[in-house]
């Protein structure tokens, strides 16, 4: 029930044995800033940067990017924001024309260009949004997070560039720049993709559409599209354990973060952060604290 969860408003997010299990923001657009700061949030777990764009035509530059990310970054006060790179195409098909050129459509747009794939494609725009992202993180505590990354060889290439952008800006110190586990090949790669990847963090929406090949909007598949499949969990597990064994952060801002059945597991596999809706914070706050941490992997 919602009565007694005022509450949990603005408390630090920790287990009954007061184990830390921070609680983030997904941001769409900065006006959700204002319930999520009435509730208390432990930063920005995942700001879709795509709804910055969502009614251009053409890439917004880097001072008006700049000023968007920098007033998040500011706004958090010292608190981390993940912001990552656009994700466009699939289901987001804003720009799409002018980042993937007039002819392109895709025959199955959820497995076609789209996030990382199609922004690699044409490096400027990914360099322009790069960059901004590197000057804000001047300003307070930034991620950088990679879309629909699928191989070892994008996240290299972005780091890359990424490089280029922070030596070009003369700044000494790249921010972390993690990959987003959502395409199964991701997990399954885990181990080898923490080589060049400052931390993960699980898109589960993404994760169980591609793992149980049942589209995540698509009420025809809502009976396969489950959470409860066996497949999910291993390949969390897979991802959990690959960011113990280098020592990264890992954490989850699919909608799974936001339900109660998994808040446990996710405690007992040291995610650092679960990122949802605002709307969803405090019940998973409450729930936490009635549980105990019993670590699953070592
Ligand atoms: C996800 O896929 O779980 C995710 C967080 O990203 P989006 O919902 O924006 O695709
Ligand atoms: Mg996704």
């Amino acid at each position: 029930s919602k009565r007694g969860l005022e509450a949990f408003a603005c408390k630090p997010s920790l287990s009954k044995d007061g184990r830390e299990l921070k609680l983030m923001a997904n941001i769409e657009f900065p006006e959700e800033l204002d319930v999520a700061e009435s509730i208390g949030i432990d930063g920005i777990g995942l700001y879709r940067s795509e709804f910055l764009f969502i009614n251009e035509t053409t890439m917004p530059d880097e001072t008006f990017q700049f000023e968007q990310y920098v007033m998040l970054v500011r706004r958090m006060q010292g608190k981390p924001v993940t912001m990552r790179l656009l994700d466009v195409g699939g289901d987001r098909p804003w720009l799409y024309r002018d980042l993937a050129g007039a002819d392109y459509s895709g025959a199955n747009p959820a497995m076609g260009l789209r996030g990382i794939r199609l922004m690699l494609r044409n490096p400027e725009p990914l360099k322009v949004q790069l960059r901004a992202m590197i000057r804000a993180a001047q300003e307070g505590p930034v991620n950088i997070l990679v879309p629909m990354i699928s191989c070892r060889e994008e996240m290299e290439q972005v780091r890359e560039l990424a490089d280029q952008c922070r030596n070009q800006l003369g700044i000494t110190e790249l921010p972390p720049i993690g990959a987003m586990i959502e395409v199964p090949a991701a997990a399954l790669i885990a181990e080898d993709l923490g080589k060049v990847s400052d931390f993960f963090s699980i898109g589960t929406n993404d994760l169980m559409q591609y793992t149980l090949a049942s589209d995540r909007s698509d009420d025809e598949m809502a009976g396969l599209y489950q959470s409860g499949h066996a497949a999910i969990l291993q390949l969390i597990l897979l991802a959990a354990s690959a960011a113990k064994k280098h020592g990264i952060p890992i954490s989850v801002c699919g909608e799974l973060a936001a339900d109660p059945e998994w808040t446990a597991t996710f405690l007992n596999l040291d995610m650092q952060y679960l990122s949802m809706s605002a709307s969803n914070i405090l019940t998973i706050r409450r729930y936490l604290s009635r549980q105990t941490y019993l670590p699953l992997i070592s």
